[in-house]
């Protein structure tokens, strides 16, 4: 009785997580355009995840949230979740995770305008990526590269992403995907001037909107008006707009019905039309408003002073001039303190990692020897020299360097010159009691750090370290090769020198000692 139930327990606690992990795999794959579909369930699986201790699932629930939050218009917030994950899933070398978090960082930095941080996560979210990722996900990622590498001016780059993009998009039978793809080409063939490719993708657009049945949304409807007011079809960019504003399309971005409206009020403008260009104007105006649409809202005011320029009144369109500027700075300064805030959670997010015990071990250990590392000398030196001046106590400082080592890697191997850097490290460490610091320098050189000890007690120690490392039983090892070392010592009455002082006087009676012949301590 006792023994079911306490297998029971495990078994449905591991089919929970089974069901877990597969309503995540869907709300991972749902359509981008169902975007705010997913943050209920997200909220409840990561907090369910968090319950039963899996903490894969819950960041993978937090970037969802993240990706809706960065979608929603709470750059800030949704940079920082992002951010966070990205930060575990490093530490805990979670290659998806960190492909998917950098994919929404590159969003977070190009919506507050840092295009080439924006181009920087893009890549790692290709990269990270692995080869089982199914195509339709993986095409996200490409045509996240391919927007990010458009914002920095790398148009052919880019196109070739979008170009990959598309056709994982077609194998996966995505039309979603495949329809923004190419609204993505177009607008970037709009920006870049160039018509008749826009023209040529419309005709893309167009062609899958046939096949499929399935509907332009706003922002594509956009593209498509943009493209007709390049070629100063104006009536086209009326009847492609009219619908949006009827509200008869979805508007997947928060900011799609803004722009549609500003496009045709761009149209009637240069139509002539000023009156309806006006009573378009102050549409987008109240819709930027309502919505918090900052960026719309600076351009609304830039097309303003046009339409007053264009109707001859330009003491006004200065003055809407001198608005636009104060709203786009507005606008950056915005943007810098959301990037601000974003950044100063990645750095928290590190500190806390740094902090951690272990991690703090680790940085300061050399990963062959386990001595300490130059890192942690270089943070912990200082301070003795200190207690030493504190104190008016000597400190003696020794740099060991093998003698002839190139010679073991060579004639023996590198494994067989590991060994031996083991072998000394562990004699160094013995010759090290107390406050004294062994540790490894990097290559075949080691320090000695002797708080308390004079130059007559550190000359003896590094003599007795020499013959201790001479008489090791290497041959097992080795060999007939000989094992020797040279040793540079320098004392410090008390505490006053610096350590980079002390450290070239060490190593310039090393070199002394060196050319002396080697297998010998040389001190000041
Ligand atoms: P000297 O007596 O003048 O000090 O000669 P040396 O051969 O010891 O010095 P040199 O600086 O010419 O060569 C040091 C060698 O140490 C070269 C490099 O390949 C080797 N080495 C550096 N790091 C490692 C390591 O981690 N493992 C092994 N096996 N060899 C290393
Ligand atoms: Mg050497
Ligand atoms: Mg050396």
């Amino acid at each position: 009785m006792t023994t079911e139930t306490a297998s029971r327990v495990p078994t449905e606690s591991h089919d929970e997580l089974v069901a877990l992990e597969s309503a995540l795999a869907e709300l991972e794959s749902r359509p981008p355009s169902q975007f705010r579909s997913l943050w209920e369930p997200a909220i409840e699986l990561r907090q369910r995840a968090t319950e039963l201790g899996a903490e894969e699932i819950a960041q993978r629930a937090a970037l969802l949230q993240a990706g809706v939050l960065l979608r929603k218009g709470r750059t800030g917030e949704g940079g920082q979740l992002a951010h966070q994950v990205r930060a575990w899933a490093e530490q805990h070398d979670e290659r998806y995770i960190l492909a998917r978090a950098h994919r929404e960082l590159s969003v977070f930095y190009r919506h507050v305008g840092d295009y080439s941080d924006g181009l920087t996560h893009a890549v790692q979210s290709v990269a990270f990526l692995t080869d089982d990722v199914p195509p339709h996900l993986r095409a996200r990622h490409l045509m996240t590269l391919a927007v990010a590498l458009d914002d920095t001016g790398a148009h052919e780059d880019g196109k070739r992403r979008s170009q990959e993009a598309l056709a994982l998009s077609a194998t996966a039978g995505d039309h979603e995907m495949m329809m923004s793809v190419l609204n993505n080409m177009a607008y970037t063939a709009v920006e870049v001037g160039d018509e008749p490719e826009a023209r040529m993708l419309v005709g893309q657009m167009r062609e899958i909107e046939a096949r499929t049945g399935c509907r332009f949304t706003a922002n594509e409807l956009d593209t498509m008006a943009q493209v007709e007011l390049m070629g100063g079809r104006y009536a086209a960019v009326e009847q492609l707009i009219s619908p949006v504003l009827a509200d008869l399309v979805a508007a997947t971005e928060g900011d799609a019905v803004a722009e549609c409206q500003l496009t045709l009020a761009q149209a009637r403008r240069l139509a002539g039309r000023h009156d309806d260009a006006q009573a378009a104007l102050d549409a987008t105006g109240r819709l930027c408003a309502e919505r918090g649409l900052a960026a719309i809202g600076a351009r609304v005011r830039q097309e303003q002073a046009a339409l007053f320029a264009g109707t001859g009144r330009f003491a006004e369109a200065y003055e809407e001039h001198r608005a636009f500027h104060a709203a786009a700075t507005a606008l950056q300064s915005v943007q810098r303190d959301a990037r601000a805030r974003a950044l100063q959670a990645v750095f928290e997010a590190d500190e806390a990692r740094r902090d951690s015990e272990h991690f703090r071990e680790m940085a300061h250990r050399d990963a062959l020897t386990g001595l300490y590392n130059r890192r942690y000398v270089n943070e912990r030196v200082p301070a003795l020299l200190l207690e030493a001046a504190a104190r008016r106590m000597p400190l003696s400082m020794a740099i060991i360097d093998l003698d002839h080592f190139k010679l073991i890697n060579d004639t023996l191997s590198h494994s067989t010159g590991d060994m031996v850097l083991q072998h000394v490290a562990e004699l160094l460490e013995e010759s090290a009691p107390g406050p004294a610091v062994a540790a490894r320098m990097g290559g075949e050189e080691f320090l000695l750090v002797l708080p308390g000890i004079d130059a007559e007690e550190a000359a003896i120690c590094c003599e007795g370290l020499r013959l201790r490392i001479r008489a090791h039983g290497w041959e097992p090892i080795t060999g007939a090769l000989q094992v020797t070392t040279s040793i540079g010592v320098t004392t410090t009455a008390e505490g006053r020198d610096t350590f980079s002082a002390l450290l070239s006087i060490a190593d310039r009676n090393l070199y002394t000692a060196k050319r002396g012949g080697r297998d010998r301590v040389v001190a000041d």
